[in-house]
């Protein structure tokens, strides 16, 4: 026990498994823990006299599955080996923690998403800037990026690290903090971890270089590099074996990509759906593929092309030269639909060059997954073959250039191994015949020895005459012979017994044992020498990480281009010019996600400009017109030209934005739980303070959460902001159709409304834009649609009729016209001063007041009839 607490002194914040034999036991705390998560049955120890001590423990065959139950619950795992021989041991076993696992820290495949990086990030601030630090320890992938503290979290969504590293006491996480970093694990390090020079250190020591200017890294990137260096310091304790496979850090050009914020990310739904199950820690959440964007482009060949695309679509560009460039490329792909067909087809075989790469660098690649590699490189001329044919543009001709095929590695692979490698040495034959001379006639001895026994069983047969006899073999007697209790008489004196069965008995010869002996020896050298060579290929593969890193990162970015093609083709999405102006057109836009859950041709498609003169749009019409559809779609199809894909329209001319902003109104924002009408006001502000001249902005019912005058003001005023102060393209969705009086005020404003016919008293929608607003809500004929009963629907079109009487919108207008001066000269002030509305309501009945509030849109069938039967209520007592 002496030697377990100094173990677990040295990892008191990890669970710790410790090697004994055939199983890993955990002691004390550890073992409470993992017989609460696991199931264990919890056992105790006898301590020689003290307390006992309680105990639990995995078998090492099934130490895997364990392993991911805890770190999927965000424990840290620390495994004790037995580091030396226990038959060559003198007194107690060397035992060393040879690996850490962590949520950030992973390599097994179970504890890995094929198609999502595994991030561990490292976060420091020094003054207004942010450093981030990424690394995926199981494709070796690292980036550095500096960000300001507005965008630090939407850099940090980005890379959705499974854990962050902080210094203790940083309070740069949580609520009120800069950071949100839902679901991660963090980890608090010593503050002086993440100090700059000695993040210089660590990195120039990890990648061998006199400075860190020689990784590209200029004095502006300093409190990146102090959170790199807090990072390596880290990874390097959980995996004292080293991490060869961490390629050079990238710095991330902030400036170069959109920092999109949660609220926007979710609103358009790009990997996550809204309706969707939060996405599992490490499952592959089936809400990702339908009903999001990445879904409508979940179409990749590769886990590396997979795992770009999730990157490309939270990273859009700002430069309309890269952003032409990828076009370009597609444009060149989706123009030669056969031979992508052909790069397909060959990418399709490929495994995850990337992570298997890692691993064998690591030493931790097992001879099938070697195997596997070595299929996958063997794809490559077929992928480079194609790309030749398409390869004549910019991006296309760069991938071309840098294309190393592998083909002497892919040769020493299928040189060295068989067709299909076992996953363990010694189970079957790793290394082909003819490889190894010594290991030739190794196998030989063995064969030899087989034959020989398989030899023994005739002749036996013939000497005995028994025609049953059999040879067999068992892992505890070894080769036996097998006779059956009829034949017992006719077994010869040398025999001798070793096992009686209820049918017979099993006997050896010193023959048998003699040769037994011989391929045992036999066989164990084998194991040896095929480890060697093995080993050896391994380590000539890992020796070549870069190389294979590098192809992965040409295949990664040929799969999402070509998927991008493949996409525009299936899809019908056309090539958007993207320009330095402000303009955006849209001809015949569609929502991509929306249109592909409805049959073909359903989905109704609009047009949308946005410019100078006409840079606002108020979008009005009842509830199931349309609207937040056509407000996503035209954030959406801005989005995608900015990854450099087709979009979805019959046309599109989209000046590059800086920044895109969507934000719902807090009833219609059930993300995360606290559709809290301060939620949305505090997310608006936040718009109103970054956007630019260059933003699209994106408002769908802001003002809802609360009362129609409150939040018709509010909208008012935000809009009128949007179009003085900020001057973005902006467009607002909202059903209260009070807006469109703004038009008369705000030259750059145009009203829009989703059209819907009136046949009878029915409403028909039509899904599409005109111009102009709304004249009405349609609430009550939406309420009907849902299935409210129509005593009730016939009593608010009378409600509703009262209340048009006293004039609603004419008083806010009049609240409006009547107010003081603004600053902007001139045009009188729209927000509705609030000792108006207090007078405006004095003299009211309750009733009146309590409907005043009420909106139609919002109102369940149930709560209807409960709304009612209060307004008779009180309707009546006042008589
Ligand atoms: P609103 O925001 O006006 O309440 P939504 O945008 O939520 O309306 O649209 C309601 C439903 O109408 C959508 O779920 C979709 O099924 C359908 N819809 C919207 N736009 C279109 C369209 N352009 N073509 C076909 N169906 C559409
Ligand atoms: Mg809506």
């Amino acid at each position: 026990m002496q030697q377990y607490r100094d173990i677990k002194d040295r990892h008191q914040d990890a669970i710790l498994l410790f090697r004994m034999g055939d199983f890993y036991e955990m002691f004390y705390d550890d073992a409470q823990v993992a017989s609460r998560v696991l199931g264990l049955t919890l056992t105790s120890r006898n301590n020689g006299g003290a307390a006992d001590v309680p105990l639990a423990g995995v078998p090492v065959k099934a130490v895997n599955d364990y392993l991911r139950q805890l770190v999927q619950h965000g424990f840290r795992v620390a495994i004790c080996e037995q580091v030396e021989d226990p038959r060559l041991a003198k007194g107690i076993v060397r035992r060393e923690v040879v690996e850490t696992i962590t949520p950030g820290a992973a390599f097994a495949d179970d504890l890995l998403d094929s198609t999502r990086n595994n991030f561990l990030c490292a976060l420091h601030r020094a003054g207004d800037a942010f450093g981030i630090a990424a690394v995926d320890v199981s494709t070796g992938a690292f980036h550095l990026a500096v960000a300001s503290t507005g965008d630090a979290d939407a850099v940090l969504a980005r890379f959705a690290p499974r854990e962050i590293l902080i210094a203790r006491g940083a309070q740069l996480l949580g609520p009120g903090a800069p950071i949100r970093a839902d679901g991660a694990l963090v980890t608090e390090r010593d503050s002086w971890e993440f100090d700059g020079d000695l993040g210089r250190e660590e990195l120039t020591r990890h990648f061998a270089v006199h400075g860190v200017e020689g990784l590209g890294l200029s004095a502006d990137a300093a409190v990146a590099v102090g959170a790199g260096g807090a990072l390596l310091r880290y990874v390097r304790e959980l995996q004292p074996a080293g991490l060869p496979q961490i390629t050079r850090p990238v710095l991330e050009h902030t400036g170069g990509v959109m920092p999109l914020d949660e609220m926007t990310r979710r609103n358009l739904e790009l990997v996550e759906s809204l309706r969707g199950v939060p996405d599992q820690p490490n499952g592959r959440a089936a809400a990702e593929r339908t009903g999001t964007l990445y879904g409508v482009f979940d179409r990749t060949q590769t886990p590396m092309g997979a795992r770009l695309l999730r990157q490309w679509l939270l990273a859009p560009l700002l430069d309309r030269q890269a952003i032409d460039a990828r076009l370009d490329a597609v444009a060149a792909l989706a123009a030669h639909p056969v031979e992508r067909t052909a790069m397909r087809e060959a990418m399709d075989g490929v495994r995850d060059i990337e992570r298997l790469a890692g691993k064998a660098a690591a030493g931790r690649a097992t001879p099938r997954e070697v195997g596997a590699l070595g299929a996958s490189m063997q794809r490559l001329p077929d992928v480079a073959k194609a790309l030749q044919t398409v390869g004549t543009n910019g991006r296309l001709l760069e991938l071309l250039e840098n294309w190393d095929g592998c083909a002497d590695l892919a040769a020493d692979i299928t040189s060295t191994l068989v067709e299909r490698p076992p996953v363990a040495i010694g189970e079957e034959d790793a290394i082909r015949g003819g490889v190894d001379a010594a290991l030739d006639e190794l196998r030989g001895l063995r064969d030899g020895g087989k034959d020989a026994i398989a030899g023994i069983q005739t002749a036996e047969r013939a000497r005995t005459g028994i025609a049953s006899l059999k040879v067999g073999y068992n892992r505890v007697f070894g080769y036996y012979i097998e006779i059956s209790n009829a034949n017992r008489h006719l077994v010869p004196d040398d025999y001798q017994r070793r096992q009686t069965l209820t049918g017979g008995e099993r006997y050896v010869t010193p023959a048998l044992k003699e040769y037994e002996e011989k391929i045992l020896t036999a066989t164990e050298r084998i194991d040896v020498r095929e480890r060697e060579l093995f080993e050896a290929l391994r380590a000539r593969i890992g020796g070549a990480i870069r190389r294979l890193q590098e192809v992965a990162s040409c295949l990664a970015q040929l799969d999402v281009l070509s998927t991008f093609a493949e996409v525009a083709s299936v899809e019908r999405y056309v090539r958007p010019d993207v320009t330095d102006g402000f303009d955006l057109e849209i001809l015949g836009g569609r929502h991509p996600v929306v249109e592909r859950m409805m049959p073909r041709d359903r989905f109704i498609p609009n047009d949308v400009t946005l410019q100078e003169d006409a840079r606002l749009i108020v979008l009005t019409g009842p509830n199931m017109a349309g609207k937040s559809t056509i407000l996503r779609q035209i954030g959406l199809i801005q989005l995608i030209a900015q990854i450099g894909s087709f979009v979805p329209a019959t046309r599109a001319r989209l000046g590059v934005v800086d920044r895109l902003f969507t934000r719902v109104g807090a009833s219609d924002n059930l993300v995360r739980g606290q559709s809290t009408f301060m939620v949305e006001m505090a997310e608006t502000s936040a718009i109103l303070h970054t956007a630019t001249r260059h933003s699209l902005v994106l408002l769908d019912e802001i003002g809802r959460g609360t009362s129609t005058y409150d939040g018709v003001s509010i909208a008012w005023a935000v809009t009128e902001h949007l179009h003085d102060q900020v001057g973005c393209k902006t467009v607002f969705a909202t059903h209260y159709h009070e807006l469109t009086q703004l038009s008369d005020e705000l030259p750059a404003l145009r009203n829009f409304n989703v059209a819907v016919r009136e046949v009878g008293d029915q409403v028909l929608f039509l899904h599409r834009l005109q111009p102009g607003g709304a004249d009405r809500s349609y609430g009550i004929e939406v309420g009907r649609l849902a299935g409210l009963p129509d005593a009730v629907i016939a009593r608010a079109r009378a409600v509703l009729q009262s209340l048009e009487g006293e004039q609603l919108v004419a008083a806010l207008q009049a609240g409006a016209n009547r107010g003081t001066l603004g600053s902007r000269g001139s045009r009188p002030q729209s927000a509705l001063p609030t000792d108006q509305l207090g007078l405006f309501g004095a003299e009211l009945h309750p009733a009146i007041s309590r409907l005043r509030e009420l909106d139609a849109n919002q109102i369940t069938p149930l709560d209807a009839l409960a709304i009612l039967d209060q307004l008779i209520r009180q309707a009546r007592e006042s008589r």
